[in-house]
């Protein structure tokens, strides 16, 4: 089995001032291609730091991150540019959609960016909303924007997808959907998800799951039978 992300030692601080925030401490771990991996840590334990890293959003202070055998830690302008492009597509907590354009837009506006891009409205066929292609955010629930900020992250047919707390902001039932969402697209396409979340129950769901507490791995847990996210509770 190809491993899809390889971190390596990974360090990063910030500098506050006087201060240096050492938001990750040395962190190490692989990723098998096509696997569902959760990052659980409470609030501060550097899962956003670690996510960003990989996904190309920020630079680490030291140690390694490879992603489909490509070193993405010494990447510098444009090629990082290029890098999330290409390969990386993000799910965020507030969903992050253009107000002003519609779901079938906001999909489309990604697709341009990217080669060999889907089809907008038949992804957001798949993720239930293909009677909602030319509302606009504020016209939909929660749940369906974060449905569409997920056919957004699909349309460049990423190589990672990468979730920030993606159901931080849906109320439960909301949330299992959303979940069984990731679930399906991560089995479909084979697609290697990593989806960061404080909440333990969500971890059950995970193929893999990785804790961190204050900036390093506390442990890696491999689930035999994950479980499927309608039999989350929380
Ligand atoms: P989590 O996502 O697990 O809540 P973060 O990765 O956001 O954790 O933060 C890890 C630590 O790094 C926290 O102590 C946080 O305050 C600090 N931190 C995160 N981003 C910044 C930043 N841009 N500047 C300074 N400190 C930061
Ligand atoms: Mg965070």
């Amino acid at each position: 089995m190809n491993t899809a992300v390889s971190v390596r030692n990974l360090e990063k601080n910030y500098q506050m001032g006087e201060v240096t925030v050492r938001a990750l401490r040395g962190v190490s771990f692989d990723v098998v291609e096509g696997s569902l991996v959760v990052l659980l840590g409470p609030s501060g334990s550097g899962k956003t730091t670690l996510l960003n890293l990989i996904g190309g959003l920020d630079v680490p202070t030291a140690g390694q991150v490879l992603v489909d055998g490509q070193e993405v830690s010494t990447l510098v302008e444009p090629a990082l540019t290029e890098y999330r492009r290409e390969k990386v597509g993000f799910i965020f907590q507030f969903f992050n959609l253009v107000p002003t354009l519609t779901a079938r837009e906001n999909v489309e506006l990604v697709g341009e960016l990217a080669d060999n891009a889907a089809e907008a409205a038949d992804l957001l066929r798949r993720v239930g909303l293909g009677e909602r292609l030319d509302y606009y955010p504020a016209e939909l629930s929660g749940g369906e924007q974060q449905r569409v900020a997920i056919a957004r992250a699909l349309i460049k047919r990423p190589y990672l997808l990468l979730g920030d707390e993606p159901t931080g902001n849906l109320d439960y039932e909301t949330g299992l959907l959303v979940l069984q969402l990731i679930r399906e697209v991560s089995d479909e396409d084979d697609l290697t998800v990593l989806m960061v979340t404080h909440n333990a129950a969500i971890g059950q769901m995970g193929d893999v799951v990785i804790s961190l507490r204050s900036g390093e791995v506390e442990a890696i847990k491999e689930n035999e039978s994950p479980l499927p996210p309608t039999e989350l509770r929380w």
